[in-house]
């Protein structure tokens, strides 16, 4: 199936503190850049226990919802090990961490961490060829990466779980001899350089940088962490080569190593293989290394940085720094603050601002080993276009509503609601994907005892009140560093090796008084107490429906119900969408309901931040059809209440000019951001958009639309989508049909939802005739080129579909090697296969900074042509394990109820009510035979009997090359 993009990027990527690099990016599925930061982002969500209330397994304390077993051991070299049995894996997932990253560089050679990670890949002395782990995990479903952090190399794959004893064969013996060939070693400095050259415009890095090259200079976080060409060559005093051996020699010991394996094989086999494969590791005795100098002197603080972004941003961070108290994780004081700070009730910092118009969204987050010693706690503010031309008043406000908080909200009430909630969420957590549960683990061995690794973040032992006012005694105007990011800046130093520049301006003893002064006026309120908090949980009810059943199906509303399988939790997903077409038929209309949503969503915001907070989510969502889409997840007991609540409240909001300015203004100013995005994304959002019947407009031609736009056109619009609309549902969890079937046509009436079934408008995908080319080609604002090249073949069936998925497993390798690898192409290359309508797709994509478009284009024809002997050449013997692995993921046990529900989710949206889409596919790939391979990939490459859709995009630095023709 073909999903569709999300256009604008959210301002999460600003956050991208901890992650150095990784070795490849995830571009749909490929293999790829894993962003960290996303896992550890904002307070509010987050969510943690007591220990007393989890059951201890081999000396690790786990959830009682948690069916894992564990064991916890040292190896006689000193490499500590979790290994983790899993009887429903059908995938195995390993990840080793070395407690040594880009804090650790060499001043001569910055980068180093970053590109050994990236060496090690490239041949053992055993296995001399590179990638040969990757190319036996590709074969066999898996998927691997690594990543650099400041203090942290994390290495890590998965694979189907039968082969896993052979794939730690290839895994540990980067650990024991790689090979650092000298043939791949100057090849792969340029994969290095190509990481660093996409970066280089990208505001969260930019940011990033700018936070490091502002702290105290003798801090490492100062320095450049990725590396370059430049950075990564031989200096006078030290040769690059002698110094990667060095680095390696010196760092790379079992003592400093963290082992997690995750497999269906009983702990006493996983305990084996570790010793098998791991116990050669040299132990060297080393110490961790640490950073001595503090990040953030006095002479950091009370500082104002201006930022010149790239993209049109407008944020305002008001950062405070901090000490390192991560040993303080059993009482957590920064979760404490952050979840009040960060708080949308009524009269708290966030909902004030965004009344005022000041505000889009505050979030809340800290750091405390940033660092390395000491880090910080941060309050973001992303501005409206009125925020950002009264920055004092909001500066004003977040010191006013700390300065309540250190007076009224340091109590035992607040701590025993959040420790009521972390103790609920780690009782009912859901299950993480092996793979995050692997690379995860291994990473926080280095901060907590191996008996906490699963608990850490829900422990919350006692109410501290000495630990949280010892972080509020720092969080002071005087000691603050307030970052101001945006295109409108006045910034005169340049970033070194990025783009961007930068101006740093101590705070005025005016300033401080203001702020102060303007203080004393300001009237805040602490959260009350949190009513969507159930006691307990609903009774689980018995299975009446395993598959969605259709439970409705008359005049303004169809509904599906189904319980689950595997998870039955007091756990549940509610998806109403108010499905219609006004949204498809004008650009104006289009645009239109964007707004409309974000509007939405901020005037619901206290509601939807509150049941967050009491483990509900709700989310509301526009989709290129014209539906508006309600989701209410998590526990069930509130449910039906918040669903009327809800409701009620869409349907009798009115919308002021003011709501409107604000949310066109955030609208419009994501697609004009657009251009700034990453050229292989902006490349994925065109094939996209040129695939939709409907939304096939470009971000330029929306945001134009959406400027003539007024808020009585949002008004009709709402109007219109609230009068006219049928209810499409999907209800999947612990809700019996007795209770949803009633609770919906309350729903139906409460909106008067009149249209019938068959009225439903579904996501239509354009269907290109053989030999047909759609085609698009334009300049983009970054400096890389980016290409995607791709087959669509004529014939409808699930058996192409299937036949693509395996083509495309080892396409999407080969491609990699030999383009990447062998050919420093670009960073981001790859392929993947999905479908139009059941129509086999194959695309293949490039990025690059160093290649022309005419010969990127020729190379990757090239590259399909040679394909066709490949493909014919391919063994029964790697056929059969193809077909075993892919049939493998496809029907492996979904890791956790959400995964469950989600099942279906996919055959809902397309209509396809026999909810049997997956089973057909399962069926066909294993029918699928060897020779179907060649034959359906020599028709997708046969000009005369397949579509072809092609992306060029042109970078900055390549303006004056031409395009392919
Ligand atoms: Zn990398």
């Amino acid at each position: 199936m073909f999903k569709p993009f999300a256009i604008v990027r959210s301002c999460a990527q600003l956050r991208q503190l901890k992650i150095v690099a990784a070795c490849a990016v995830i571009v749909f599925g490929a293999a790829g850049c894993s962003d960290k930061s996303s896992s550890e982002s904002t307070s509010s969500s987050a969510i943690e226990t007591s220990a007393s209330m989890s059951v201890a397994d081999g000396g690790i304390y786990k959830s009682p919802n948690d069916d894992r077993a564990y064991a916890t051991f040292t190896l006689p070299n000193g490499l500590e090990v979790i290994v983790v049995s899993d009887k429903d894996a059908e995938m195995a997932a390993v990840s080793l961490s070395v407690g040594v990253g880009s804090y650790q560089d060499p001043d001569q050679h910055l980068g180093l961490a970053h590109y050994l990670e990236h060496m090690l890949f490239l041949g053992t002395e055993k296995y001399p060829e590179p990638n040969s782990l990757q190319k036996f995990v590709d074969m066999n479903a898996g998927m691997w990466n690594a990543y650099t952090a400041p203090e942290l190399t994390n290495y890590f794959f998965q694979i189907k779980a039968d082969k896993l004893a052979e794939a730690l064969d290839y895994f540990s013996d980067y650990f024991v001899s790689p090979k650092f060939d000298p043939t791949f070693a100057d090849k792969e400095r340029n994969a290095v350089n190509s990481e660093w050259s996409m970066g280089r415009t990208n505001d969260g890095w930019i940011l990033q940088r700018v936070t490091g090259l502002t702290a105290n200079p003798k801090n490492p976080a100062a320095r450049l962490t990725v590396g370059n060409l430049e950075t990564l060559k031989d200096s006078e005093t030290s040769k690059l080569q002698d110094a990667l051996r060095d680095f390696y020699r010196t760092y790379y010991s079992a003592n400093i190593m963290k082992l997690v394996m995750v497999s269906n094989l009983p702990l006493s086999e996983l305990t084996e293989l570790s010793k098998t494969y791991f116990s050669a590791i040299p132990n060297r005795n080393v110490e961790r290394p640490s950073v001595a100098e503090p990040g953030i002197t006095g002479n950091e603080q009370g500082q104002h940085i201006y930022i010149k972004s790239l993209k049109d941003l407008k944020l305002l961070q008001v950062t405070f720094p901090i000490a390192d108290n991560s040993s303080e994780w059993k009482v957590k004081p920064n979760f404490y603050i952050e979840n009040i700070l960060s708080s949308e009730e009524p009269g708290t910092l966030g909902e004030i601002l965004r009344k005022e118009g000041l505000a889009q969204s505050v979030s809340v987050y800290s750091d405390p080993s940033r660092y390395g010693n000491d880090g910080f706690m941060s309050v973001y503010i992303t501005l409206t276009d009125k925020g950002v031309t009264q920055k004092d008043h909001i500066i004003a406000s977040v010191f006013s509503y700390i300065e309540l908080l250190k007076k009224d909200g340091v109590n035992n009430t607040y701590f025993e609601e959040f420790k009521s909630i972390l103790n609920k969420n780690f009782t009912d957590l859901p299950k993480s994907p092996a793979l995050d549960l692997a690379t995860s683990l291994s990473a926080t061995l280095f901060d907590v005892p191996a008996a906490n690794v699963l608990n850490a973040d829900f422990v919350y032992e006692k109410f501290d009140q000495a630990a949280i006012n010892r972080v509020l005694a720092q969080m002071t105007p005087e000691r603050a560093r307030i970052f101001h990011v945006g295109i409108n800046e006045t910034a005169t130093d340049p970033v070194p090796y990025y783009e961007g520049a930068y101006r740093v301006k101590k705070f005025t003893a005016e300033e401080l008084n203001q702020w102060r002064e303007m203080g004393k006026s300001m009237k805040f309120l602490l959260p009350p107490k949190n009513d969507l908090l159930a006691e307990g949980n609903a009774p689980i009810v018995a299975t009446e429906y395993a598959k969605p059943t259709q439970i409705l199906s008359e005049k303004g509303i169809e509904a599906f119900l189904a319980q689950p399988s595997f998870y039955r939790e007091d756990k549940g997903v509610i998806r109403i969408d108010l499905n219609s077409d006004i949204a498809q038929r004008s650009i104006e209309q289009a645009a239109a309901a964007r707004i409309y949503v974000d509007i939405l969503r901020q005037q619901e915001m206290s509601l939807m931040d509150k049941a967050a907070r009491a483990g509900i989510n709700i989310g509301l969502e526009q989709n290129e059809t014209g539906t508006l889409s309600i989701r209410l997840g998590g526990y069930t007991q509130k449910h039906t209440t918040l669903l009327t609540q809800l409701l009620a409240s869409i349907k009798q909001q009115g919308i002021t000019e003011a709501e409107f300015i604000k949310a066109r203004e955030s609208y419009v100013q994501g697609l004009k951001n657009f251009s700034q995005n990453p050229p292989y994304s902006q490349a994925f959002m065109h094939v996209s958009r040129l695939l939709s019947q409907h939304s096939r407009w470009t971000p330029q031609q929306l945001a134009v639309a959406a400027e003539k736009l007024t808020v009585e056109s949002i008004v009709k619009y709402q109007e219109e989508l609230l009068s006219d609309h049928l209810l499409r549902v999907y209800v999947f969890g612990n809700y019996t049909n007795a209770v949803i079937k009633p609770a919906l046509l309350a729903a139906r009436d409460q909106l008067g939802s009149a249209r019938l079934p068959e009225e439903r408008r579904l996501r239509l995908l354009a269907s290109p005739k053989a030999q047909e080319r759609i085609l698009y080609s334009d300049d983009i604002l970054p400096t890389d080129n980016a290409i995607v090249k791709g087959f669509v073949g004529t014939e409808a069936s699930i058996a192409n579909v299937a036949v693509t998925r395996l083509i495309n497993a080892i396409f999407s390798t080969d491609i990699f090697t030999q383009l990447r690898t062998q050919e420093q192409l670009g960073y981001v290359v790859g392929s993947r296969a999905t479908d139009v309508n059941d129509r086999p797709m194959l695309l293949m994509f490039a990025q690059s900074n160093n290649t022309a478009l005419i010969p990127l284009a020729a190379r990757l024809d090239k590259f399909s042509t040679d394909f066709i002997e490949t493909v014919a050449a391919l063994s029964d013997e790697d056929f059969t394990q193809l077909q075993k692995a892919e049939l493998a993921v496809l029907n492996e046990k979904p890791a956790n109820f959400y995964a469950e529900s989600d099942l279906y989710m996919a055959d809902f949206e397309m209509g396809i009510y026999s909810f049997d889409r997956r089973a057909r596919l399962t069926q066909a790939l294993a029918s699928t035979k060897k020779t179907d391979l060649a034959a359906l990939y020599n028709e997708l490459v046969n000009v005369e009997r397949s579509a072809r859709i092609e992306i060029q995009l042109r970078g900055s630095n390549f303006a004056k090359e031409s395009f392919a023709p």
